[in-house]
């Protein structure tokens, strides 16, 4: 079976109630502003309703939480909106904490009007206050996988009424180890239920979690992961990674930058930045795991207010983050995997804005930009990297006859340098390692998962990466739409 992919435009004709959904939810739709469904919720909402198990491919920022949140809200409705006992009839599996908070408050926006309850259980904060809640009854629980089966082994929670279960991010899940989890909290909702599992990509374990789960599921694609979010305007500055908190700063300063996101690959990488931009007076918060649950939903509330301009997270932390108005994501690590990078620049750009990424790619980074290019089928624009911060041509690039002996691989000339180191590839075996900057001080990979189940490629499929990227790069068009060299 194939999925029946979804264009992303939004949908022009036809409103929520033709849909037939409530008109509870539809008021709560105006309110929030919802003019008419998203592609993803006008093909997956009648499927919903319809009972069908769903089994999606769809991309954070694509409209999903509303695809699977408005039926299940209609459903419960229609079994009758005054309900005195109260058991949880829509499991919500979201592998982050960030992800589920805003799930729950997606749940909360629609059903203001009708008085379906639903909570949040996630870890890193006291469970009293979440077992209160729970033992008074609620009908929809948003849960990461952990805290939940925490809560069950306390005896506060019975899945044994579940009608609708979804799995939210289900890749992410998978790979920040969660399998064992959702397996045993799979065996404790019914068999008879319905089922929908979300997820931006579809690898084995996906496909093969689904056929476990999923009864002869309707299958939707909405922007498959290889498909970076339209409205993202996506470049990459070639910069020496020692540099790279120099870059970033002008960046910064240079007015253009509304509200960012920066990524980093590790916490002590962020936490570093932190304290360099702080250093330079660039006001910036740190969301990672090793912050506090209360620490990182101050942050995320000055980011989302404003207060905040700059917020730097590592990956799994920035999951789901949703900020209204967030105008730039900016790699200043280059994400190992391919795939992460779609989910980084996924967070601006979203429902149909405009947005800007912008990469930091050291030498030793050039094979994963190359594999994110090969992604996305995309090459990336290449920007002119501001005089002094240019990345060392690599050692290939140099005439095959002998070092230095090609005038274009001087010292001058960074534009076109940049151009043409991406077009080296710039491969790993010739990261020398004197280069001690960000990006090769941060590639010590501290994981914040349970233990991914990704490795990084190999050296051959590395090597092929390289010389694959020259063709991209020969295209690099150097130049910033509507922006200006960022120190001029
Ligand atoms: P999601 O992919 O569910 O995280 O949604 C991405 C963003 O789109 C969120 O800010 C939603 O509030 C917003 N959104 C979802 N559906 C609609 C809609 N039909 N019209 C306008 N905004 C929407």
């Amino acid at each position: 079976m194939t999925a029946s992919p979804i264009h992303t435009e939004p949908a022009s004709s036809g409103g929520f109630q033709d849909l037939g959904l409530d008109t509870r939810l539809c008021r709560a739709l105006d309110r929030a502003g919802y003019e008419s469904p998203m592609p993803i919720q006008r093909e997956a909402i009648p499927h919903i309703l319809d009972g069908r198990d769903v089994l999606g491919c769809a991309q954070t920022g694509t409209g999903k939480t509303a695809a699977f949140a408005l039926p299940i809200l209609e459903h419960l409705l229609d079994g009758g909106d005054d309900r005195g006992r109260r058991d949880i009839q829509a499991l919500v599996l979201a592998p982050t904490r960030e992800l589920a908070a805003q799930i729950l408050e997606s749940f909360e926006c629609y059903a203001a009007n009708t008085s379906v309850r639903a909570t949040v259980v996630f870890g890193g904060v006291s469970k009293r206050p979440q077992a209160q809640i729970l033992r008074r009854g609620v009908d929809v629980l948003v849960a990461t996988p952990g805290r939940l089966l925490d809560l069950m082994n306390d005896g506060v929670i019975d899945l044994g009424a579940v009608r609708f279960f979804v799995l939210d991010e289900a890749d992410r899940m998978l790979d920040m180890g969660f399998a064992p989890d959702v397996r045993r909290i799979t065996r404790a909702v019914p068999q008879k239920r319905q089922t929908l599992l979300f997820s931006a990509t579809m690898p084995r374990e996906i496909e093969s979690l689904a056929s476990k789960l999923l009864h002869k599921p309707v299958r939707l694609a909405v922007d498959p992961i290889s498909s970076t979010v339209e409205p993202v305007e996506q470049s990459v500055y070639f910069v020496d990674g020692r540099r790279k908190t120099d870059l970033l700063k002008s960046l910064l300063e240079s007015g253009e930058v509304d509200r960012a996101l920066v990524f980093t690959r590790t916490k002590h990488g962020a936490n570093r930045l932190v304290q360099k931009l702080d250093r330079a007076r660039i006001e910036a918060a740190a969301i990672h795991g090793n912050k506090s649950q209360g620490a990182r939903e101050r942050a995320l509330r000055r980011f989302k207010s404003g207060e905040t301009r700059v917020v730097v997270a590592t990956d799994i932390a920035a999951r789901g983050i949703d900020v209204k108005g967030l105008s730039h994501v900016i790699n200043y690590d280059m994400p190992h995997e391919a795939e992460t990078y779609v989910h980084r620049i996924g967070r601006t750009g979203r429902a149909g804005q405009s947005g800007v990424a912008l990469s930091l790619c050291s030498p030793e980074e050039r094979a994963h930009l190359t594999a994110i290019e090969r992604l996305t089928r995309r090459p990336l624009d290449r920007l002119k990297t501001p005089e002094g911060l240019e990345a060392e041509p690599a050692r290939e690039e140099r005439s095959p006859r002998g070092r230095g002996g090609r005038s274009g691989a001087g010292q001058s000339g960074g534009a076109r340098r940049g151009a043409r180191s991406g077009a080296s590839g710039g491969n790993r075996s010739n990261g020398r390692s004197r280069r001690s900057g960000g990006g090769s001080k941060a590639s010590g990979g501290e994981s914040e998962a349970r233990g991914s189940n990704r490795r990084p490629r190999n050296a051959s499929q590395t090597r092929s990466n390289s010389r694959s990227s020259g063709s991209s790069s020969s295209r690099g068009r150097g130049r910033r739409p509507g922006g200006s060299h960022p120190n001029a």
